[in-house]
């Protein structure tokens, strides 16, 4: 799994800060934007957020994690497609378990053969993807505003979450709080 912050809203904590300050006619120089906009945060006056965004780059997670990426509405993706790029060379995406109780060279080597198969009898690829499993990997470039990376950080860095997309989820949090601690 590979995560990598693509594009920021420039100086965003300044930039909510100086949006937040039309609200209550306050001062707007960067040191005073700044604190407004972690108060913002704090007091969950969260629309906020919305007036900076942040870009993903995000590879090498499996197709059964995107799905439950997709399902975060404020979030945008675009996603690589199994209709046009061809998946012979796939990677895939295992759990330690599954690892451990199963030769998965094996298993890869044959779905690829079965998707391979498929291709060489003249099916499309978006014919052939179907016999890929939820482990096979994919790629998304995802953009949201920071209120809706901080609902997808609260729902999806935390125990309940399944490792996968948490480990995500942690990476984001990473990123974003190495740019904007104010607010991550
Ligand atoms: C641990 C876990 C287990 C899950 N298991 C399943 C499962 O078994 N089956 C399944 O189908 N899904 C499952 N999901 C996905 C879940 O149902 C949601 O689709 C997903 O987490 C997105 O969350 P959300 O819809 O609450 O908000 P988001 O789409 O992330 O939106 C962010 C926020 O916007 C607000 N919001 C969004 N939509 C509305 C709305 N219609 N009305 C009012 N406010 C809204 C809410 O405040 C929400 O928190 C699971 C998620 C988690 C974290």
């Amino acid at each position: 799994m590979n995560v990598n912050l693509l594009q920021l809203t420039p100086n965003a904590a300044d930039f909510i800060g100086r949006c937040a300050g039309i609200c209550y006619n306050s001062r707007q120089d960067s040191a005073s934007n700044i604190r407004r906009a972690a108060a913002c945060k704090d007091k969950g006056h969260l629309a906020t957020l919305r007036f900076a965004h942040a870009t993903f780059h995000v590879t090498g997670i499996s197709r059964a994690c995107s799905h439950q990426f997709v399902r975060s509405k404020h979030l945008d993706f675009l996603q690589q497609s199994q209709r046009y790029v061809n998946q012979k060379d796939v990677s895939f995406v295992w759990p330690d378990k599954v690892q451990q109780s199963l030769d998965v060279t094996k298993l890869e080597r044959a779905f690829s053969d079965f998707y391979d198969y498929l291709i060489q009898q003249g099916i499309k690829k978006e014919d052939a993807r179907f016999v890929l499993p939820e482990a096979a990997c994919t790629e998304l470039i995802v953009v949201g505003n920071l209120q809706a990376w901080l609902d997808f950080i609260h729902l999806r860095n935390t125990e309940h979450a399944q490792w996968e997309i948490r480990a995500v989820a942690k990476e984001i949090e990473r990123q974003l709080h190495e740019s904007i601690p104010e607010i991550f």
